[in-house]
């Protein structure tokens, strides 16, 4: 049984023994400030609980979380109790420990950044500086009304000089400000309130002890939040470094098959977004590997492979492998790809590339290969079943004999559905992003009719025109292509976007 913290919300924000122990999990209990993209760590089949009130609903009594942690981990399962932030830092972790304890349920807890430190540092608030403040202490601003815990000491707190740190306080501010003032704190000492921070959602009302609870009022602030008081509010004028980013505060899906996934979420995340992978569609076996083995044995007989995907790539050479193959089996046929990353995937098994379209899209690749005498050229296509069938067609036509052999197939994969239509109802969604056809029709099936009525408000991104086409032909509107059609050429697109949105809504304000 593993306490975990899970960080302050930014999924990188978690520790490694925290991946570690999500990885092993055969349950976790999660909260609802624990980001659950972190749940994407867990195996497919592990159980997922989640406790806590989410979306307005009621807070599960700790006594059930309790039982249930203990009733888990005594059926021999590995849980994982996943908690906001640090596990020690209220949130009555120390309860839940000493609950395993008296149970006989042995535990181990990897500590977590507690937002205590974590979102004053991404408001671009430090919480020492030599001249402002040696010391922080971090306190709740909820006081629990029956008084069995031990009252927070106001007055040598106002009087401490140090910075202060209130969690659990966005309803108690103002009553906690006018305790500490009259307990001597100055009332114009600077106080930040910091909503969601470490995430799109992040927001920041800056005022003092006197006024920053008409403030957040004003502003609508509502929890999870905490105020930092002190000097050091001074310095985010001059610190605040993750608002700047250009995706920040923009919520964008990415819809890619796990696997390829990753690199395309870590740039937007590193450009600030909060990123939500939607594995619309999934790499799956071909319906049979027959057509496949057959090729591979005759592979000495064909004249050119083409490949159009990465995975078609990477399927194709396991099943050479498989069947005691390797590169050299190609001898002279010549290479063609569709793009650079499926070149690049060709060159990490020592392949060079013959052939690579201007433009990375099925008619480039026909066009570039046509500049050769293609009649009566034996052509292997390795590629996923329900492809485009242009690229055959235009082979074909140009006197070619196409063999074309499905590794892999496509499957469309309905998770975080319940998170994705709640994001789109409250219009939270910004963006979309689409790097095939079969990724957007996947997608618009998905989601359903309802929330595609919904749909205005979000910017639709589109790999290459192929992909574009698609989504207008599902009657949608795009408002981002790439002009170089590959991930990279994605997200230049989609910050040039959201720069000029910028410019445009700076200019109103002006
Ligand atoms: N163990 C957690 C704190 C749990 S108490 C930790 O170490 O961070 C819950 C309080 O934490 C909230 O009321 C809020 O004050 C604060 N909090 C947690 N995540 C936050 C975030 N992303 N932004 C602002 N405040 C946050």
């Amino acid at each position: 049984m593993f306490l975990v913290g899970a960080g302050p919300g930014r999924p990188g924000l978690i520790t490694v023994d925290g991946v570690r122990r999500l990885r092993s999990a055969d349950v976790v209990i999660y909260d609802y400030l624990a980001n659950p993209r972190l749940l994407d760590y867990a195996p497919d089949d592990a159980e997922r609980i989640l406790v806590g009130k989410h979306g307005g609903g009621e807070r599960v009594p700790q006594s059930v979380i309790n039982d249930l942690m203990v009733e888990k981990a005594k059926q021999g399962k590995t849980v994982v109790r996943l908690k906001g932030g640090d596990p020690y830092v209220f949130g009555r972790g120390a309860e839940e420990a000493q609950v395993l304890q008296a149970s006989g349920v042995a535990f181990e807890v990897v500590p977590g950044v507690s937002s205590a430190v974590a979102v004053p540092a991404y408001a671009g608030i430090p919480l020492t500086e030599r001249e402002r403040s040696s010391s922080f202490t971090v306190l709740t601003g909820y006081e629990y009304p029956d008084k069995t815990a031990p009252a927070v000491r106001w007055d040598s707190l106002a009087r401490r000089g140090g910075t202060l740190v209130l969690l659990m306080t966005t309803r108690q501010l103002r009553n906690n400000m006018a305790r500490l003032i009259s307990n001597g704190l100055a009332a114009d000492t600077p106080v930040a309130v910091v909503r969601w921070g470490t995430m799109a959602d992040q927001q920041t009302v800056v005022g003092t002890a006197a006024s920053i609870a008409d403030l957040i009022d004003a502003a609508g602030i509502q929890p999870p939040a905490l105020a930092i008081v002190g000097r050091v509010v001074n310095l985010r004028s001059e610190l605040a470094w993750f608002e700047k980013k250009p995706l920040f505060g923009r919520r964008i899906v990415v819809t890619r098959p796990r696997a390829q996934a990753q690199a395309f979420v870590e740039v937007l995340e590193d450009l600030g977004a909060d990123v939500l992978p939607l594995p619309t569609i999934e790499i799956v076996e071909p319906d049979s590997w027959d057509p496949v083995d057959a090729a591979i044995d005759d592979i000495a007989s064909f004249d050119w492979v083409v490949f159009t995907s990465v995975n078609g790539v990477s399927r194709f050479f396991d099943r050479l492998l498989e069947r005691g193959g390797d590169a050299r089996a190609l001898g002279g046929a010549r290479l063609a790809v569709v793009g650079p990353a499926t070149g690049r995937a060709l060159r990490e098994r020592c392949l060079n590339v013959d052939v690579i379209p201007g433009e990375y899209r099925a008619e480039g690749v026909a066009a570039a290969m046509s500049e050769n005498d293609l009649r009566g050229a034996k052509v292997l296509l390795p590629r996923a079943a329900a492809a485009r069938e242009v690229l055959p067609k235009m082979l074909r036509e140009a006197g070619a004999m196409v063999n074309e052999v499905h590794v892999y197939n496509t499957r469309v994969a309905g998770s975080d559905l319940v998170e994705l239509r709640e994001l789109i109802a409250e219009s939270k969604l910004d963006m979309v992003t689409f790097t095939s056809s079969s990724t957007a029709r996947n997608f618009f099936d998905l989601i359903g009719e309802e929330a595609r009525a919904k749909f205005t408000e979000t910017a639709i991104a589109c790999i290459g025109p192929i992909t574009a086409e698609t989504v207008r032909a599902l009657g949608e509107r795009v408002d981002v292509s790439a002009e170089e059609y590959t991930v990279d050429g994605l997200t230049e697109a989609i910050v040039a976007y959201y720069l000029s949105q910028n410019s445009d809504r700076s200019a109103k304000e002006d």
